[in-house]
């Protein structure tokens, strides 16, 4: 029996809740398995997803009608975490006309002469609109805290390189960037997907391996792994200094493919459902219009 989208409600709740963090304080890495599956079964968990990308189908309608609030799906990771994965089936039955994926690589000339949060500004969505940043400003205190050679690049003034507290500003910058998104009806939600290195590593040589995965297979991402620890420093360090009430990571674990696409499914039906969205109604004079509008059609005939 597959599972309607009533049934899914209820579960979204279980799947994203336990990955949920608002508050970045009391967070540390450790606290996420990145094998967790919660007991769940993968052919249920499919039947499940299916049910939620289709109610995500259905919220995104709402949405696009309702025309106020946009929302932001940020997703960070490892390589080979699953990012594409989990953007491409949580997100399978949004109409496309609705949504907008941005990709973010290294930054180009244009970019680095201007303030970090510059081109991922450019890209936010318009009201009605889901916005997906397949990474984004998050770079910045991930890839350059690990490589602050990369700073280099941004031709920043010598003063403010030199700021004692220059992580530190860049946590603020986001923070406050995200205040003032949500004042402005962007409601965002961020996912780091969260893989093991034992997981990564399968998941590289299977790239090798599998002629079909080829393409996929870059001995640059094979190089970072030197730095994993870095990474996972940099990554507890941003949870910690930018998870909110109004702008939660979601930390999912990442070594099953099926479950981290169920719980970023879970996560946005659960955000998008207590936005509470609704199709315009109209009023008295505009139903009246509609009804005389009616007559005329029926007046006219073909
Ligand atoms: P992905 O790795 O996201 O699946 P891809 O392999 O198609 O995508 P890449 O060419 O590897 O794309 O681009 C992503 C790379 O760009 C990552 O290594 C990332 O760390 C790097 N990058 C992104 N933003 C920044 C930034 N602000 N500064 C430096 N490097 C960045
Ligand atoms: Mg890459």
């Amino acid at each position: 029996m597959t599972m309607n989208e009533k049934e899914f409600l209820k579960l979204a709740k279980k799947y994203s809740e336990p990955f949920c963090v608002t508050n970045g304080k009391t967070f540390r890495l450790g606290q996420v398995n990145p094998g967790e599956t919660l007991g769940e079964e993968k052919t249920t968990a499919k039947e499940a997803l299916e049910a939620g990308a289709e109610l995500i189908g259905e919220l995104q309608d709402k949405l696009y009608a309702h025309d106020q609030w946009a929302v932001l799906l940020i997703f960070q990771a490892m390589d080979a975490a699953g990012k594409d994965g989990a953007i491409k089936h949580g997100l399978s039955g949004v109409n496309p006309q609705g949504c907008e994926v941005t990709s973010f690589k290294a930054p180009s000339a244009e970019e680095l002469d201007h303030d970090f949060l510059w081109r991922c500004a450019k890209r936010l969505p318009e009201r009605g609109r889901i916005g997906v940043f397949n990474r984004s400003y998050y770079e910045e205190t991930l890839v350059v805290r690990v490589h602050p050679e990369y700073l280099k690049a941004q031709k920043l003034p010598p003063a403010i390189l030199k700021a004692k507290d220059f992580w530190n500003q860049r946590f603020d910058a986001i923070r406050n960037f995200e205040r003032y998104l949500t004042n402005n009806g962007v409601v965002i939600l961020k996912f780091f997907l969260h893989v093991s290195k034992e997981e990564q590593q399968e998941r590289f040589l299977a790239r090798i391996d599998d002629p079909a995965k080829n393409w996929k297979f870059s001995m640059q991402d094979v190089k970072e792994r030197e730095h994993w620890d870095a990474y996972m420093h940099a990554y507890e360090e941003t949870v910690r200094n930018t998870a909110s009430e109004h702008a939660p990571w979601y930390v999912v674990p990442a070594d099953k493919k099926w479950f981290t696409r169920l719980v970023v499914a879970s996560a946005i039906v659960q955000r998008m459902n207590a936005m509470d969205l609704s199709y315009p109604k109209l009023d008295e004079d505009e139903l009246k219009a509609l009804a005389g509008a009616r007559e005329a059609l029926l007046q006219t005939g073909d």
